[in-house]
């Protein structure tokens, strides 16, 4: 059985846990195929995930479902044709069978995974998925850039575009502007001729958040941004907010809401409750979604709007797979401008 090189977290602890080892190179089955990873995305759900923080997670796992790269091995079912193509793997790991499943909401699916939380992820030299779960990169687009296509890029879709129903001209609230999701929404906004107002804590990311595009940038260390946001909007509010952060912002963010807001909740980054006013939900007739993953139809156009070159992507760092640890630090110090991206062994 041939090997290969994979990082592995033996406990739940802090980032330096993670162990490169050596272990069997998996085998496609019959509607498998095996994929050569040439990046893999480190997501926030990976630091939850590491930490013990995600409810029936186990330990020892080979974490990450931001994947790219290149078909290496079908299975008996699929065509030989599909060999040597360029990939991003479709993030969920799902039964094909249920409502959901056959509604094109595969990200719903109840009998699902996503990649990587029980293992097989992208923390490793390959992996093997349903040939379904291949979904190929244009030809206009590198396989760096496509590794964001899936998460983050696709899950602000899911969040703008799905969730939110945003359209042109609507006014969308940005908090956690700097991080790997907020850079791209800022973006996806712009793509969509909206109008951006992005919120971060961190004066340090105030150039990237203007260069990605905001019309406004509100750097706000002490969390107070609502006063501001209603004096940039003539005292309307915004009609959408992406809430990557919550704990410390959902506040002041429905504070910010026009009548009639959609506020969508990405961000978990605190993994606890939060409080929340009724009256003034009630009184703007305020409507609070969840969003996470992206959809098949997601994922396409995040490759269209980044092979188009209207989204770019922002990386704050390659990092060869060993120094997954640093990656992770990077991630919880909430450091980063953009995503940390794993390449190379
Ligand atoms: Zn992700
Ligand atoms: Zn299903």
């Amino acid at each position: 059985m041939p090997l290969m090189n994979a990082v592995v977290f033996p406990a739940f602890g802090p980032p330096n846990v993670f162990r490169a080892v050596r272990v069997d190179r998996p085998t496609p089955g019959p509607d498998e195929a095996l994929v050569r990873i040439h990046a893999a995305g480190i997501c926030y759900h990976d630091v939850l995930s590491r930490g013990g923080r995600i409810p029936r997670d186990t330990p020892g796992q080979i974490l990450g479902h931001e994947i790219s790269g290149v078909v290496e091995e079908v299975g008996a079912n699929g065509p030989a044709s599909r060999i040597g193509e360029r990939v991003v793997i479709y993030q969920r790991i799902y039964c094909g069978q249920c409502p959901n499943c056959l509604g094109g909401r595969q990200d719903l699916c109840r009998n699902s995974r996503v990649l990587g939380e029980h293992g097989g992820g992208g923390y490793a030299e390959y992996c093997c998925v349903p040939l379904r779960n291949l979904v190929p990169v244009p030809d206009a687009l590198d396989l760096d850039s496509a590794t964001l296509a899936v998460c983050p890029v696709g899950t602000s879709i899911r969040a703008l575009v799905g969730v939110a129903e945003g359209k042109v001209g609507d006014t969308v609230l940005v908090t956690g502007a700097g991080g790997g999701l907020g850079l791209h929404q800022i973006q996806l906004a712009r793509a969509l001729n909206m109008r951006v107002i992005a919120v971060t804590s961190s004066p340090g990311k105030e150039e990237a958040i203007r260069a990605a595009g905001a019309h406004v940038v509100i750097v706000s260390p002490d969390g107070a941004f609502s006063g501001e946001v209603w004096r940039q909007t003539g005292k309307e509010g915004v009609n959408i907010v992406l809430e990557n952060v919550v704990s410390t912002t959902l506040g002041e963010s429905l504070r910010a809401c026009a009548s009639r807001a959609s506020v969508v909740i990405l961000g978990n980054v605190e993994a606890r409750p939060v409080s929340l006013d009724p009256g003034l939900v009630i009184g703007r007739r305020l409507r609070i979604s969840g969003s996470g993953n992206a959809t098949y139809a997601d994922v396409r156009m995040a490759l269209h709007l980044m092979a188009t070159g209207a989204i770019k992507p922002i990386v704050h760092a390659f990092l060869p797979f060993r120094e997954v640890g640093e990656g992770h630090r990077l991630m919880e110090s909430r450091e980063t401008t953009g995503r940390v991206l794993l390449k190379g062994w």
